[in-house]
C-alpha cells in the first residue's frame, strides 16, 4: 500500500486561530482508498521550513499532500516551497493565467499583478483546475514521490480532491475500487438553509456529501467509492433520494445540466418563446444565455441601461405586442452594501414582480443576480408545467 503524509500550511493554524480540519478530511479520504498515513504535520507560512519538510517527507512517503498557502499574497509560500523542494524552478503557465483572467472577467473584476503569481507552478508540474477559487492546484511527480498542493479553503480543497486527486491517485498507484461523483445543482436558496436541511449528511463517509457555493448557485457533491459501478450507483441513489426529499425544487439539475440548459429544455418541450429584456451595465444575463447556445428563434434578447420604471414600461408594451409566451425583465442595481435585483416575469397566467437583495461583494452581485433571475424563471416554468402541456 502506498504511504502518504499530510502537511497543513498556515501560521494561523499554529497560532491556534483556526482548527486544522483539512488534515482529518484528507486522512479519512485516504484511509478509504487504502493509502496508509503515518504522519501529518502543521507548518507556518515559511518557504524554507515547508520545503525542508517536503524533502523529509519525500524520504518516508510516496504521496505528500499539502493544503493552504496557494493564494496571491506574499505570505502564500507553497508554490515557491515546492519548487525549492523538488528542484524545479517556478514557470509561468499562460493557460493558467488565462483561466484566472477568465474567472475575474466573469465576475467583472480586474486581476492584479499579485494574481499573476498564481499562474506560476514548478516546471514539469501538472496543473489542476480549481472550479471555485482562483488559485489553481498542482502536483509534481518526481518519481520517488508525488507532491500534491491543494488550496487551504476546505470546500475548495475537498472539491478538487474528490474530482481530480482521487482518480489520479487511483490510477497512479493502481488502487482498487472506483469513485463515482454525482453533483446536484441548487439555486434560489441560501447556503445556511441548505446546511440546515442536509448538514447531517455532510458527515457521511461513503458516499461523502459536500457543499460548494458559487454566487447564487450551490452544488451538492455526492462521491461514492465502490468495487463496481453498480455498487457506486446504488450508494449514490440512496443518498440522492434522501437529498431530493429534503431539498425538493431547490434542485434544478444534476451533473452537466445548467440553469440555462434546463430552461431551454422546458421552453422547447412547451414550444414556448421567451423574450429577455436586460437592463444592466454588463449584459451578464444576455451573455450567459448566448454562451449557453440559446436559439435565436426561441429567445429574443434586448439589452440597454435603463431605470426600473423604464423596464416596467418596456415590459408593459411588450405584453401587448410580443408573440412570446414568456417575458423576462431583468434589472440590477449595485449599491454600496446591498444590491437590488428586480425581475418582471410575464407568464401566460400573468405578470409577477420579484425583488431580491444581496449583501455579498459588489464584484459578485451581477453573477448572483443572473443566477437568481434565471432561477425565478425556472421555478415559474415548472409551476406552469400544466399550462404548457395543455397547449402542446
Ligand atoms: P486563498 O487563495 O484563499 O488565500 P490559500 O490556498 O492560500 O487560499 P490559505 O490562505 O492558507 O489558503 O487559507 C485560506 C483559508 O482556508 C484560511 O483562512 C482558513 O479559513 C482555511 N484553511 C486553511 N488551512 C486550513 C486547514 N488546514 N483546515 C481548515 N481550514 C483551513
Ligand atoms: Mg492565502
Amino acid at each position: 500500500m502506498p504511504v502518504a503524509e499530510i502537511i497543513a500550511i498556515g501560521t494561523e493554524l499554529l497560532l491556534g486561530e483556526i482548527q486544522d480540519t483539512n488534515t482529518s478530511y484528507l486522512a479519512r479520504q485516504l484511509r478509504q482508498i487504502g493509502v496508509d498515513i503515518y504522519r501529518a504535520t502543521l507548518v507556518g507560512d515559511n518557504e524554507y521550513r515547508i520545503s525542508e519538510l517536503i524533502k523529509e517527507a519525500g524520504q518516508r512517503a510516496d504521496i505528500i499532500l499539502t493544503t493552504g498557502g496557494l493564494g496571491p499574497t506574499v505570505d502564500d509560500p507553497t508554490r515557491q516551497a515546492v519548487a525549492l523542494a523538488v528542484g524545479s524552478p517556478l514557470e509561468f503557465r499562460p493557460e493558467l493565467w488565462e483561466q484566472i483572467v477568465d474567472r475575474f472577467t466573469r465576475f467583472n473584476r480586474q486581476p492584479t499583478e499579485n494574481n499573476r503569481k498564481q499562474a506560476f507552478i514548478p516546471a514539469g508540474a501538472l496543473a489542476i483546475e480549481n472550479p471555485v477559487g482562483t488559485a489553481p492546484a498542482f502536483l509534481v511527480d518526481v518519481g520517488q514521490y508525488v507532491v500534491i498542493s491543494l488550496p487551504g479553503v476546505p470546500r475548495e480543497m475537498e472539491a478538487i480532491f474528490e474530482v481530480s486527486i482521487l482518480p489520479y491517485l487511483k490510477k497512479r498507484f493502481e488502487l482498487k475500487g472506483l469513485i463515482k461523483i454525482r453533483v446536484l445543482h441548487l439555486a434560489g436558496v441560501g447556503e445556511s438553509i441548505v446546511d440546515e436541511l442536509i448538514g447531517d449528511t455532510e458527515r457521511y463517509t461513503n458516499p461523502t456529501v459536500g457543499l460548494l457555493a458559487k454566487s447564487g448557485q450551490i452544488d451538492v457533491r455526492i462521491a461514492a467509492k465502490a468495487d463496481s459501478l453498480d455498487e457506486a450507483d446504488r450508494r449514490i441513489l440512496e443518498v440522492e433520494t434522501l437529498l431530493r426529499e429534503r431539498l425538493g425544487d431547490h434542485i434544478f439539475g444534476a451533473d452537466e445540466e445548467t440553469l440555462e440548459s434546463v430552461i431551454l429544455e422546458t421552453l422547447k418541450r412547451k414550444n414556448w418563446k421567451l423574450v429577455v429584456v436586460e437592463c444592466s451595465q454588463d449584459d451578464i444575463l444576455a451573455s450567459r444565455l448566448k454562451t449557453a447556445g440559446f436559439l435565436e428563434e426561441r429567445i429574443l434578447i434586448q439589452t440597454s441601461t435603463c431605470t426600473p420604471e423604464q423596464l416596467k414600461e418596456t415590459i408593459a408594451s411588450l405584453q401587448n405586442t410580443s408573440k412570446s409566451e414568456v417575458i423576462l425583465g431583468f434589472n440590477v442595481e449595485i449599491g454600496k452594501e446591498r444590491h437590488k435585483l428586480h425581475v418582471s416575469l410575464v407568464m401566460p397566467d400573468g405578470l409577477k414582480e420579484i425583488t431580491r437583495y444581496y449583501g455579498g461583494p459588489p464584484a459578485m452581485a451581477t453573477a448572483w443576480a443572473s443566477v437568481t433571475a434565471l432561477d425565478c424563471l425556472r421555478r415559474n416554468l415548472q409551476v406552469n408545467n400544466a399550462l404548457g402541456s395543455q397547449k402542446s
